[in-house]
């Protein structure tokens, strides 16, 4: 668990290591009021910050052991499977949104064919190792900036 930066009961904002909230004098982590890294108000029974994005205890009972994934967050897997299967025409870029990536290796995929597949080859490895990396989460986000989901 990340360090708490606000109170969540009251708000203020935290010293480093602090146990205690020197505002409002309920243990760290107490409380459903305030998002605990940007200090900004959240729903009693919000499971994430609509400010930040961080997972946030609700009052009601406990959180899913991961923030639950964004809506519309892309699949790691897809973005994997594509780009070691169709990698050399990009399809995983233009999935995640990395357009001007994606367009490169489609040209070189398709200059294949006055190139003698060369171009083919080095748009292939290129979009297989970033299938490799998907897969492993060595492509944290898409182009928005939205974490991929498992
Ligand atoms: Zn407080
Ligand atoms: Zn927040």
């Amino acid at each position: 668990m990340a360090e708490f930066k606000y109170c969540r009961n009251c708000g203020k904002q935290l010293e480093p290591g602090a146990r205690v909230c020197m505002g409002c004098g309920v243990p760290v982590g107490t409380g459903h009021r305030y998002c605990w890294n940007c200090g900004s108000g959240t729903d009693e029974e919000a499971v994430v910050c609509v400010a930040c994005g961080v997972g946030l205890v609700p009052k009601s009972g406990r959180p899913p052991e991961r923030a639950a994934a964004q809506p519309g967050a892309k699949s790691k897997v897809a973005a994997g499977l594509l780009g070691i299967f169709l990698g050399w025409l990009g399809i995983h870029n233009f999935y995640l949104g990395f357009t001007s990536k994606a367009v490169t290796q489609l040209i070189l995929g398709i200059l294949g064919i006055v190139t003698f597949g060369v171009t083919t080859w080095i748009s292939g490895i290129w979009g297989f190792v970033e299938g490799i990396l998907a897969l492993t989460g060595g492509i944290p986000a898409d182009a928005e900036g939205k974490p991929l989901a498992d």
